[in-house]
């Protein structure tokens, strides 16, 4: 698995490119301002994206996403409850005072037990709410190994977990999305998460201060 990844101010979400060093086949992980640098490693290592997959609808996630249809014209995936947070973005953008740009149409919703492969690679999509009622978690690995690397949106920090004070969050389910999806990992499965710097399971279940 090779993996860029890029933030950009105001939100510094980390943005990520996800590739098969042996196809060069790639998934597009919650473009947003730092957009056009993912599509740079897109270019440069001619890359083959086959999907822009939205871990969930904050706008920090989907700024970019018009933008990376546009230079890509791969599907755009997002988990159906987050719906009204992406066709909300202008909103969204309004209660940070920022002008945000409406996205393109959403083409694909994930369906319960989700997978879909690029290259040798397999993504599990893992529904997991709190952080908003749509959130999901993308576990990668190799198609014939049971070994995951997760790129796991805002529900899981190092040292942290996402808020749950915008609309739609919850910090039980929350809570209980990490502990029942997440915390079933090995301890050194490898966390990449929306913000901040990547972490494993291991540490999370023992240090983090919310379990
Ligand atoms: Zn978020
Ligand atoms: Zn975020």
């Amino acid at each position: 698995m090779r993996i860029a990844t890029a933030a950009a101010p105001p939100f510094y979400k980390n943005g990520f490119v996800v590739s098969c060093e042996e196809t060069r086949a790639a998934v597009l992980i919650d473009p947003g301002d730092e957009v056009e640098e993912l599509l740079d490693a897109v270019r440069s290592d001619a890359l083959n994206v086959q999907a822009i997959l939205l871990t969930h609808a904050h706008l920090d996630h989907i700024t970019g996403v018009g933008r990376a249809k546009a230079a890509l014209g791969v599907p755009i995936w997002l988990h159906r409850d987050d719906l009204f947070l992406y066709d909300g973005v202008v909103e969204q953008g309004r209660m940070f005072g920022l002008r945000v740009d409406a996205q393109p149409p959403v083409d694909r919703f994930y369906e319960p037990g989700e997978s879909l492969r690029f290259g040798r690679y397999i993504v599990n999509v893992l529904h997991t709410p709190g952080h908003c009622p749509g959130g999901v978690c993308l576990a990668i690995g190799r198609d014939e190994a049971s070994e995951r690397e997760l790129f796991v949106g805002d529900t899981l920090f190092s040292g942290s977990i996402g808020r749950t004070d915008l609309p739609g969050g919850d910090m039980e389910t929350l809570l209980q999305s990490i502990r029942t999806v997440l915390f079933r990992f090995p301890d050194d499965t490898v966390v990449h998460s929306g913000h901040g710097p990547d972490t494993t399971i291991g540490v999370e279940r023992t240090t983090n201060p919310f379990f």
